[in-house]
C-alpha cells in the first residue's frame, strides 16, 4: 500500500517531536510536511530541532531534511496538498485557544483535514473528541460538520486531555459491562512532558510537587460527559453523568500520568474480581480492525502491590495501553483503582494517531 503523506502542525515541540519519531515506521501514514512558529520557519527540521529534541528515539533523516514551514501559513500547507505531499494534517500547536480554533477551521476550510491534540475544538459540539475504543461512533458526526460549514473534504477531529487516558478506558469499560458509575473521585499525578518543552522550571520541579495545572481539573470534570455523549441532531450532547471531582498535581516525573481513582456505582456493584475480569477481556472496535497503533490488550491489569509506575508501566503495549492495578474496596465509595498511561503517546501523539486511523479506517480520510 503507498503511504498517506502528512503534516505535522507543531513538528518541533514535545508533542510534535513524538509524532515525528511514532510516525517514522508507520504502515500507513508517512510525514512530508513539518510547520512550526515563525521561529522555526525556513530552517532545516534538523536545525529547528538542535538542541531540544527530547527522545531517546531519533528523527529519520528524510524529516530532517524538510523545511519547516510557518503553521500560520495556510497557503504552504494547501501548496503541499496540491502536490500529493501533505492529505492530512495532525495539530500538536501550543499558542491562544483562539488562534488555533481559527487556524484549524482554516486549514479543514482549506479541505485539509485536522487530527489535532489541541483543546481549543473540544468543545465545539459537531467535533467530535475521540477515544477510539470508547467513542468511535462519534466520528460518524463528520458528515454533519462538514455539513453545517460548508467543508467538502477537510474536517477536524480532536482527543480529549491527556491525564482522562489513565482511567477512562477502564471506567467505560465497567459501564460497557452494565454497571453505572455515579461518581468519580480522582487525583491525578501528572508527569513534566505535560507541560510542553521547556515546561515548568526545574527549581519549581524538582524536591517537589506543585498541586495546580491551569484549567485541567475543569478539563477532566467535563470532558467525560462529551466522551460519553450521544449523537443528537447532528451535534454531540453531553452525557448526564458521572460527576466527577478532581485534583490534579504537577510531579517531579518526566512521562506517564497517573491517576488515584474512586468510583461509586449505581445499585448494582461489580466484585474486585469481576472488575479485573472485565477490564482484562475488554477489547473495542481498533483492536477488531487491527488499526496499527491500537493496543492488543487496551487495559493490562497489574497484580503487584506496587504497581503501576509510570518508569515501569508508561510504554506498555507501545505506550498505548493503560496499565491499572491497586484494585480495592473503597471506603467511601465503592472501588478504588491507580492507573497509568504515557501521556505524551496514548495521551497525546499515539492517540492522535489512533484517531487517524479510525478516521481513514471509517472511510473519512
Ligand atoms: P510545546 O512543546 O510547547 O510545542 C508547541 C509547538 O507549537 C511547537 O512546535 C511550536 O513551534 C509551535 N508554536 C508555538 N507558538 C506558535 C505560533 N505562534 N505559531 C505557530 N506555531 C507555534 O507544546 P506540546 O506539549 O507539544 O503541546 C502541543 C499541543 O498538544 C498543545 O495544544 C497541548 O495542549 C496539547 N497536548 C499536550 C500534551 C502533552 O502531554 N504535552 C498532551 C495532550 C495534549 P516552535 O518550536 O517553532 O516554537
Amino acid at each position: 500500500m503507498q503511504k498517506i503523506p502528512v503534516g505535522v502542525l507543531g513538528a518541533t515541540g514535545m508533542v510534535g517531536q513524538q509524532y515525528i519519531a511514532l510516525l517514522k515506521d508507520h504502515p500507513w501514514f508517512e510525514v512530508k510536511f513539518v510547520a512550526a512558529s515563525p521561529r522555526s520557519a525556513g530552517k532545516k527540521y534538523s536545525e529547528a530541532v538542535a538542541g531540544r529534541w527530547q527522545l531517546a528515539r531519533d528523527y529519520s533523516p528524510t524529516v530532517g531534511q524538510l523545511i519547516v514551514a510557518d503553521a500560520n501559513d495556510v497557503n504552504a500547507a494547501k501548496s503541499a496538498f496540491a502536490k500529493g505531499e501533505c492529505a492530512f494534517v495532525f495539530s500538536a500547536l501550543e499558542m491562544a485557544k483562539d488562534e488555533i480554533k481559527h487556524l484549524e477551521e482554516a486549514y479543514a476550510g482549506a479541505g485539509i483535514a485536522v487530527v489535532s491534540n489541541a483543546s481549543a475544538h473540544r468543545w465545539t459540539i459537531d467535533v467530535p473528541m475521540l477515544i477510539p475504543e470508547i467513542n468511535h461512533h462519534h466520528a460518524d458526526i463528520i458528515p454533519s460538520q462538514r455539513k453545517n460549514r460548508g467543508w467538502d473534504k477537510g474536517f477536524i477531529a480532536v482527543k480529549p486531555n491527556c491525564s482522562l487516558q489513565s482511567y477512562m478506558t477502564p471506567v467505560w469499560a465497567l459501564q460497557k459491562a452494565g454497571y453505572e458509575v455515579r461518581r468519580l473521585f480522582v487525583t491525578t499525578l501528572q508527569a513534566v512532558s505535560g507541560a510542553g518543552y521547556p515546561g515548568v522550571p526545574s527549581l519549581d520541579m524538582i524536591d517537589n510537587i506543585v498541586p495546580y495545572i491551569g484549567g485541567e481539573e475543569e478539563k477532566s470534570e467535563q470532558e467525560p460527559l462529551k466522551i460519553l455523549g450521544t449523537i443528537d441532531g447532528g451535534n454531540i450532547k453531553n452525557a448526564m453523568g458521572p460527576l466527577v471531582s478532581a485534583h490534579c498535581n504537577r510531579v517531579p516525573v518526566v512521562d506517564g500520568h497517573t491517576a488515584c481513582v474512586s468510583l461509586e456505582f449505581g445499585d448494582r456493584k461489580p466484585g474486585i474480581e469481576e472488575v479485573k475480569a472485565i477490564w482484562t477481556a475488554f477489547r473495542s472496535l481498533p483492536q477488531e480492525l487491527g488499526l496499527p497503533f491500537a493496543p492488543v490488550q487496551p487495559i493490562i491489569v497489574r497484580e503487584e502491590a506496587d504497581r503501576p509506575q509510570p518508569r515501569k508501566d508508561r510504554d506498555a503495549d507501545k505506550g498505548m495501553a493503560v496499565s491499572v492495578g491497586r484494585i480495592r474496596p473503597c471506603k467511601l465509595f465503592d472501588l478504588r483503582f491507580v492507573g497509568l498511561s504515557h501521556n505524551t503517546v496514548r495521551g497525546a501523539a499515539g492517540g492522535g494517531i489512533l484517531n487517524a486511523e479510525l478516521l481513514k479506517a471509517k472511510g473519512y480520510l
